[in-house]
Formats: structure tokens, C-alpha cells, sequence
């Protein structure tokens, strides 16, 4: 078999000339099955992606990522501050699920699923390929003097990318502070509001940067996923792949020649035709083996499926194959490794479960107010709290009440006659609680305190009562 014979790949990236500096891809526009399948799949998830922040589920988000108030609403489950506990869960297991999903079968996140692919691709590529037109176009409009056609060209991509870029940013926004928030936002005018309105043309300029000028460098440099890769494939992932050995043969890849029988020459099944670095859209030869650059895309599967098909060969020179399927000509196996991550994955799935069961949908805290001790209201005792009660529910508690359980006392809730809390929102206040001392069997008690709302019981919460040490 030959060598593969320039080995200059191994110390550069396609993206990155020899003087260091940028250099710009201009794939040729991809065609085929995978293509067409991809696109059907990527429209689907941009409706997704855009939706998403706007779909309601009993009253919940669907996706919701409020950092700064650090609540998170996953498939409507709301996760809040106090149930950060169940949100790591839930990254765990999508980097668990992520891990095992490479091991089996590659970046096949990166070509199909990832929102950068497909915001890349099937939005921003193709404006770009409908305005500049394919590959040999793009690279004549580049090195074209600026006349009204480039002119017109440009500004007209440039625009659309704006509009596509603000567009994005507004659902992102949806997803940080809630579609809710936003929707009001813009009713009540950006006057109102002009500090989002700052943060937003910062996220359009970002999206606009990423889409327009760094593109393939998110993948490449930028990724953390990305970066993973070598470590977590292995001879048995399934990926996009060259077929080396039939590619290669015995004498190496040659160009095609009409007039000669090729089996009998030795001579591999690559035509050298570069078709399929040519539309690749990191710019890479998927012939110099699996490569961190592949986002798994399949553009060359297509490319180089047709060319085959052209040249009478068997198409599949470069398909989902794993280096022991190469090689071995073995199938694919469910390896130990796949089997430990699959077993770990449904452990952590279980215990998600479990505890989302487990989970209360109100929660009520009562707290002694710090560094306060207690005072003798005539024959009682008194100690003062702080309350906090969240509602995960979507309706309102209209009248909270708080009833002791045991010891007898009262319970004085300072301020608002009627305690409300709205639907997703949260109680604060304080209030006294009063026992008469006979009561106390200690100095530190604990009491069980019942919140209602109406008739309702919704929570039980529990404390402690400090009283004079003579009573012990
Ligand atoms: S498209 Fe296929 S035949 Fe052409 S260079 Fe690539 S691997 Fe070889
Ligand atoms: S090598 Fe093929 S699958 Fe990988 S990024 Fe390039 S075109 Fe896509």
C-alpha cells in the first residue's frame, strides 16, 4: 500500500496559510442524499431553535436558560437556585450521553445537530451561495476589483446577515430572561429598555462576527467538544472516513484514465480529484485520515459518491466507517467502553428521575432572623423569622397562611394582611411567632410550621424556637 506522500497536513490547519494568516474557505456547495437529509433535519431543528423560547408547557417555558437569575426551565421542568442540585444532574448526563454517543459514532452531533453547523450551513452558506453563487464564483468575486456588482453583492450579504444575526439574537435573549420578558420588552419599545437594547446589538454583533468572518474557527479552535475528540474516539467509532485501502491500493490514488482497465493497474479507487476537499467546509483532505477539523458533515460522502458513480466505481470510498471496519473488515460492536458509559448514563438518568419525583412543587423556608434572640411579649415568648416561599406551579397562591403545628402558639405575619405568590414567583417577609413559655421543653425547640394557601396545605416547614435557659 502506498504512502500517503505529503505529510504537511500534520503541522498546519486548512484554515491558516503559511504566513499565518487567515485563509478563507470557499467550499463548493454540497449535493446529494446526506445533503438533502441534513437539510430536512436542520430546517426541522431551526423551527425548534426558534420556537422553543416561545412553546409553553402548563404554563412553563419550554427551554429557558436565565443565568443571571439562575433559573432554568429544561422540557418545562423548572429548575430553580434551590434545585441546582437537579440541573448538574441533568449536564451531567448530557455530557455522559454526548461522550457515549462520540464513542459509538463520532461528531455526528457536530454535522447533524449542533446549532453552529446549522445556523453555519443551512442559513448563512446558503444566503451566501444564493447572493455570490458556488465555489468558483465566490473565489472570482473575492479577487474581483470593486465594482457595482461586487458592491451590490457585498452590501446585500452583509444586510441579510445583520437581519439574520438580530433575528437570532432576539430568540437567544428569549432563552436568557424568558420570551415573556422580551415580547414585553418590545411592546413597551426600546425607550424603556434601552440597556437590552444595548445587549442585544452586542449579541447581533457577536452572532454577526461568528457567522460572518469566524465560521469554521468555532470548530476548530473554539469548540471545547470539538477538542475532546481525541480523546474519545477510538479504532472502533464510527465515522466520516476515507477507505484507505481501497482508495490507496497497492500504487496509490491516481487520476482517472478512460482508456485502462484501473483493477489490474493496482491502482486505487481515489481519482485524486479533490472534490471532496473541495467542499469541505473546514477545509481539510478527509483522505489524510480522521481529522479534529471534521465536523462529520457527509459533504464529502456526497461529493465523492457522485464522482465514483461518474467514473463507473462502487460508491462509498468515503462513508460511516470505523478504522477497524477499514482495516479488519470487522462490524460494528457495542464495545465494554460503550457498554460502561451506556451503564453510568442510566444510573444518572434513575437518580434524575427519582428526584424529579421527589421533587416539592412549593417550598417554604423559615428562618430565625440572625443575631436576634428572643423577647418576652407579656406572658410569651417571642422569636422573629424570616420566610421565603416558592411557587415552581403555574398559578398564583392567593392567601398563604402559616399554622404551628406544635408546641400551641401564634403566628404573627408582619405587614400584608393577605400573603400572595404569584405563579413562578417567590414570598419574602418576616413574622413573630409566640409561645407561651409553659410550653417549652428547652431552651432551643423545634417547631413544625404548616403553610396553606386557602384551605390547602401545601408545605410543612420546620425550625427552631430559642428561649431563656431557665426553663430547661
Ligand atoms: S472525491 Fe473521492 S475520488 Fe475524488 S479525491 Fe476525494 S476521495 Fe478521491
Ligand atoms: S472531511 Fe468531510 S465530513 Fe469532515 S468536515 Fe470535511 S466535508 Fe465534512
Amino acid at each position: 500500500m502506498s504512502k500517503v506522500q505529503d505529510e504537511s497536513f500534520r503541522d498546519t490547519i486548512g484554515t491558516i496559510n503559511k504566513e499565518g494568516n487567515r485563509a478563507w474557505i470557499f467550499p463548493k456547495k454540497p449535493k446529494g442524499p446526506f445533503y438533502d437529509k441534513r437539510k430536512i433535519l436542520s430546517y426541522f431543528l431551526l423551527v425548534f431553535l426558534l420556537a422553543a423560547p416561545f412553546i409553553k408547557i402548563n404554563g412553563h417555558q419550554f427551554l429557558m436558560f436565565n443565568v443571571m437569575e439562575r433559573r432554568f426551565n429544561i422540557f418545562s421542568f423548572p429548575f430553580w437556585p434551590q434545585d441546582f442540585h437537579l440541573f448538574v444532574i441533568s449536564m451531567i448526563i448530557g455530557v455522559v450521553g454526548l461522550a457515549l454517543f462520540t464513542v459509538a459514532f463520532g461528531r455526528i452531533f457536530c454535522g447533524w445537530f449542533c446549532p453552529q453547523t446549522i445556523f453555519m450551513e443551512m442559513v448563512f452558506r446558503r444566503i451566501e451561495y444564493w447572493i455570490d453563487g458556488d465555489r468558483g464564483a465566490q473565489i472570482r468575486l473575492k479577487k474581483q476589483e470593486w465594482n457595482a456588482e461586487k458592491i451590490r453583492k457585498r452590501v446585500s450579504k452583509w444586510i441579510l446577515f445583520f437581519i439574520f444575526s438580530f433575528l437570532i439574537a432576539n430568540v437567544f435573549l428569549a432563552y436568557l430572561v424568558s420570551s415573556d420578558r422580551l415580547l414585553l420588552m418590545i411592546k413597551e419599545g426600546p425607550a424603556l429598555h434601552s440597556g437590552t437594547l444595548i445587549a442585544l446589538l452586542i449579541f447581533t454583533a457577536v452572532f454577526y462576527f461568528i457567522f460572518a468572518w469566524f465560521r469554521e474557527q468555532v470548530c476548530i479552535i473554539a469548540c471545547p467538544y470539538g477538542r475532546m475528540q481525541g480523546v474519545l474516539l477510538d479504532n472502533k467509532s464510527i465515522n466520516v472516513a476515507y477507505d484507505y485501502v481501497r482508495g490507496e491500493k497497492e500504487i496509490g490514488r491516481a487520476k482517472f484514465n478512460k482508456q485502462e482497465d484501473r483493477a489490474s493497474t493496482g491502482k486505487g479507487d481515489c481519482i485524486d480529484c479533490k472534490q471532496c476537499v473541495h467542499v469541505c467546509p473546514t477545509g481539510i483532505d478527509i483522505r489524510n485520515g480522521t481529522q479534529l477539523e471534521c465536523i462529520n458533515c457527509t459533504a464529502c460522502i456526497d461529493e465523492c459518491d457522485t464522482i465514483m458513480e461518474s467514473v463507473g466505481l462502487p460508491k462509498g470510498l468515503i462513508r460511516y466507517a470505523s478504522e477497524d471496519e477499514i482495516v479488519k473488515k470487522e462490524r460494528f460492536v457495542f464495545t465494554n467502553r460503550m457498554k460502561g458509559y451506556a451503564a453510568v448514563l442510566t444510573i444518572l438518568i434513575g437518580v434524575l428521575i427519582g428526584m424529579l419525583f421527589l421533587r416539592n412543587d412549593v417550598e417554604a423556608t423559615i428562618l430565625r432572623l440572625p443575631g436576634q434572640l428572643f423577647e418576652h411579649k407579656g406572658e410569651n415568648i417571642s422569636n422573629v423569622y424570616t420566610y421565603k416561599i416558592i411557587n415552581k406551579t403555574n398559578k398564583t397562591f392567593e392567601n398563604i397562611t402559616f399554622k404551628l403545628l406544635e408546641p400551641k402558639g401564634t403566628i404573627q405575619v408582619v405587614g400584608a394582611t393577605k400573603v400572595k405568590v404569584k405563579a413562578d414567583g417567590i414570598a419574602k417577609g418576616t413574622l413573630f411567632i409566640e409561645i407561651n413559655p409553659a410550653y417549652l421543653e428547652g431552651d432551643k425547640i423545634k417547631l413544625k410550621i404548616e403553610v396553606f394557601d386557602g384551605e390547602n396545605l401545601i408545605e410543612t416547614a420546620t425550625t427552631n424556637f430559642m428561649g431563656p435557659r431557665s426553663f430547661n
